[in-house]
């Protein structure tokens, strides 16, 4: 299993497999093609469905500079992955033409192998394996993750924790509209305000959660500098999380901790399931960040590996099914509200996993995120960042 910092990747919105995987893949074309005469840039599948909303072609423009280039939308061709990119290479008399798919989470896979921060460093790829270990060992995940990514990646997690939190700063004080067609004005600084004028609203747990996952997913939306986590869709949870745990005066260092335990868990589902709205709907974004998101919570607050992966389990199991159909393809409608409303759900999951017996579990979470990849596989086409059904399809705007 790969690194956790695959998880927690820092870049512009608004979607990692829209926009930071294309961005990733003209970084590895023109690694590998220095001196290109012309690049033909083809987009397949939810790419040519939602690039559009998703600035795909904008990013890969933003990144071509002054190359001369072109870039086709194509939703007609099937592709075996829902974001596959064809590029097309000219260099003095040879064409050279690289595939590319955008698995989620930033990862791209070029020929066949993926393009990744890190090769396998954890033997194990399950979180039952994973227990079992830090049982035998008498371990916590926290101190797992440290085990096998060493000390320094409490570095790379202070730097996240940081761009997190200045995310949501800047997200509190920007007002004004998001781009696009659907005229969206900001929200999470009239949310604050609100909240201060309510009766006791400063200390109101879920009100505050909710204003940070705002602040975050609209500035993921306006193409800002996020954390992914796993997704950039999704990117808004774990900072609704990090609030409520604020509130519990947990300090950076308890929370940077929590982060390597929410990684280990989006690691795990991205290994055996996955992070991609196009190939498994939004319980494969939100609902993992949800699942991490609840893990985080139950690790800061020290309890036992089980009651974590307890925790982790309920969260997922509750989003099993959970749709894509972002509105025009802007990471709006609806996903930011989405993020407010799965990270007060974190919280809740991690509550209920304190009081439910865990041995009388029939649900484990390896189980549940198998599932989850089978739901994704069986949800029609339309419902997998396509805007061709659901909200996106009513909204019809
Ligand atoms: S609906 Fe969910 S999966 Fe789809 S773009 Fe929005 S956050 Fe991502």
């Amino acid at each position: 299993m790969r690194s956790i910092k695959e998880i927690f990747i820092i870049g512009n919105g608004p979607s990692s497999s829209h926009t930071m995987g294309p961005s990733f893949a003209v970084d590895y074309i023109l690694e590998k093609y220095p001196h290109p005469d012309k690049i033909i840039c083809t987009l397949y599948g939810s790419l040519a469905s939602t690039g559009k909303g998703h600035l795909t072609d904008y990013v890969i423009s933003l990144k071509l500079k002054d190359i001369p280039h072109e870039i086709f939308f194509d939703n007609k061709t099937k592709t075996k992955h829902p974001n596959t990119m064809i590029f097309k290479i000219y260099q003095g008399n040879k064409v050279y033409k690289e595939p590319i798919i955008s698995i989620g989470g930033g990862t791209i896979i070029t020929k066949g192998k993926v393009k990744e921060i890190n090769q396998n460093i954890y033997p194990h790829n399950s979180l039952n394996e994973i227990l079992k270990y830090c049982q035998d060992k008498n371990i916590t995940l926290e101190e797992y993750v440290l085990e096998h990514e060493g000390h320094e990646i409490i570095d790379y997690f202070n730097n996240v924790y940081d761009t997190i939190e200045e995310c949501r700063n800047r997200g509190i004080s920007a007002n004004g509209e998001l781009p696009g067609t659907l005229h969206i004005k900001r929200k999470a600084q009239t949310m604050y305000n609100n909240m201060c004028h309510s009766k006791d609203g400063k200390n109101n747990i879920p009100m505050n959660i909710a204003i940070s996952s705002f602040a975050v997913a609209e500035e993921n939306a306006a193409g800002g500098i996020v954390v992914i986590a796993p997704t950039c869709g999704s990117a808004g949870v774990i900072p609704g999380a990090i609030t409520y745990l604020k509130m519990k005066n947990y300090d950076k260092q308890d929370i940077v901790k929590g982060l390597l335990v929410a990684g280990l868990i989006g690691i795990l589902c991205k290994t055996n399931g996955s992070i991609s709205g196009a190939e498994a709907g939004c319980q494969a974004e939100i609902g993992v960040a949800c699942a991490m998101s609840a893990a985080m919570v139950a690790a800061v607050e020290n309890h036992p590996n089980e009651v974590i992966a307890q925790a982790a389990e309920i969260a997922l199991e509750h989003s099993l099914g959970l749709t894509c159909d972002p509105v025009n393809g802007y990471v709006q409608i609806p996903c930011i509200e989405r993020c407010a409303i799965f990270a007060i759900k974190a919280v809740s999951a991690n509550y209920l996993a304190q009081i439910l017996p865990v041995r009388d579990a029939k649900v484990d979470f390896d189980t549940i995120v198998k599932t989850m990849y089978q739901t994704g596989r069986d949800i029609p086409r339309g419902y997998k960042e396509t805007s061709f059904a659901g909200l996106a399809k009513t909204l019809n705007k």
